[in-house]
């Protein structure tokens, strides 16, 4: 077989949204698994309704995922092949001009143009959907152009994929019924008919259509919220495809090894926010240190950045960040709520929060100065979690915790909640964790 050409075709009429690129994701694999091409051709022929922040949006988004092109083309830069198509078409008796007046009352006659369908039965094998057949009789002498120099939708389709050598159409379910119009139009004018895969629509959870409403963000959103773009790329290739094993997680590369049309869905597919958050934690994981820590870097509220200190907590913090965040996004929710300054400023502290339950003041800072004296004992270099808790827990022996543990942890937050007091000590470090301990003794 000649080597595969696939296509995205979007128009700029929006920001990209997860139907849209889904789409793109599912055509961009199938090229690059069977060795081929992917174009991209955006469809700008409606000229009151294409924005050129659409476009850029469609291309920012394509790019932070990774899906590169091999060809770039806009359509409205062939609307001079289009005119000569529509004329050949006249010429030939497929096509006629169409005096009609204007739908608006104005009176104008327009000539418009119009396909001469010989009313027969179309039929096409769907990768997806499999045989589909159709009488266009219904379809009357359908409009391919508004007049010679402004080509319609069905006409500038079937001229561009053409053009273009586009072997495999992959688009959304929404355009099988415009499928027949096209191949009545790819006969008329000498153009072979591609394989055709129609997707099936992507639902929300509650499998209802997505809408703007419900759900459906630009992927420049997740962006924007910090996820990963091999997260919603490796999400998005999940939606309506599996491939026949248990397997969840993939790169882009073993994405592309492993799509396949023949295992599209037919039905509808959903899309679960939970999940979106599942892979990017999974993806998460996947980042050495370093590479976690420079994205963490990117995302850290800039007044912590300006800390003296950050230098000196901030890598003390990635473990308890490794555990706790889904995206990156989410570090300034956790600075919002406050869950991060206390960890560079010394926290303010309220006595009547110090205590155990019905602990006596006198109790708790007793109870503070043995655990300072023990942490004496464990060197500056060695004050990690385990080591701080397995000092802690051999001085508080069998009695119970809370009197010594609670104290401990509202002394290094000043917090209500918060990590446990070893991941607290951790990342403050001996000398800072002293200074907050003796503060609170001094108070009591
Ligand atoms: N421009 C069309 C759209 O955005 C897609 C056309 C096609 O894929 O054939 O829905």
């Amino acid at each position: 077989m000649s080597k595969v050409i696939t296509r995205f075709a979007p128009s700029p009429t929006g920001k990209l949204h997860i139907g849209s690129y889904r789409t793109a994701i599912f055509s961009y694999l199938y090229a690059k698994h069977t060795g081929g091409q992917f174009v991209l051709r955006i469809e700008d022929t409606d000229r009151e309704r294409s924005k050129k922040e659409y476009e850029d949006n469609i291309l920012e988004s394509l790019e932070w995922l990774g899906l590169s092109h091999d060809t770039f083309v806009r359509q409205s830069e062939n609307v001079g092949r289009h005119k000569e198509v529509l004329e050949k078409m006249i010429a030939d008796g497929h096509a006629y001009i169409s005096k009609e007046e204007a739908k608006d009352g104005s009176g104008v006659i327009k000539e418009i143009i119009r396909f001469k369908n010989p009313n027969i039965d179309v039929a096409f094998d769907d990768l997806i959907r499999g045989h589909v057949s159709m009488n266009t009789t219904d379809l009357g002498d359908f409009v391919l152009a508004k007049n010679i120099n402004e080509p319609l939708f069905h006409l500038a389709v079937v001229v561009d994929d053409f053009d273009a050598g586009i072997t495999h159409v992959i688009r959304g379910e929404d355009h099988t019924s415009n499928t027949p119009r096209q191949i009545l139009i790819q006969r008329a004018i000498g153009a072979p008919t591609p394989i055709y895969a129609h997707l099936p629509l992507v639902l929300g959870e509650d499998k209802q259509k997505l809408s703007k409403r419900k759900g459906a963000l630009p992927v420049t959103d997740y962006r924007d919220m910090g996820y990963l773009p091999e997260a919603i790329l490796n999400a998005s290739a999940m939606i309506g495809w599996n491939p026949g094993t248990p397997q969840e997680l993939f790169t882009k590369d073993e994405l592309t090894v492993a799509f396949d049309l023949a295992k599209v869905q037919k039905g509808g597919a959903v899309l679960g926010v939970e999940k979106l958050l599942w892979y990017n934690r999974e993806h998460m994981k996947k980042l050495s240190d370093k590479v976690f820590a420079e994205k963490a870097k990117e995302w850290f509220p800039e007044d912590l950045k300006a800390r003296e200190n950050f230098s000196e907590i901030f890598p003390r913090l990635m473990p308890m960040l490794r555990d706790r965040l889904a995206t990156f996004g989410e570090l300034k929710s956790m600075h919002d709520d406050g869950e991060l300054v206390y960890l560079f400023d010394a926290p303010s502290i309220n006595p009547e929060q110090l205590c155990f339950k019905t602990q006596s003041r006198s109790d708790a800072k007793v109870n503070l100065e043995n655990i300072l004296l023990a942490l004496g004992a464990v060197p500056e270099d060695a004050f990690t979690k385990s080591k701080t808790e397995e000092t802690i827990m051999a001085l508080i022996g069998e009695v119970s915790r809370g009197p010594f543990l609670h104290p401990l942890r509202y002394a290094l937050s000043g917090r209500d909640r918060s990590p446990d007091p070893f991941t607290l000590l951790s990342i403050l470090g001996k000398d800072a964790s002293t200074a907050r301990i003796q503060a609170v003794i001094a108070l009591l």
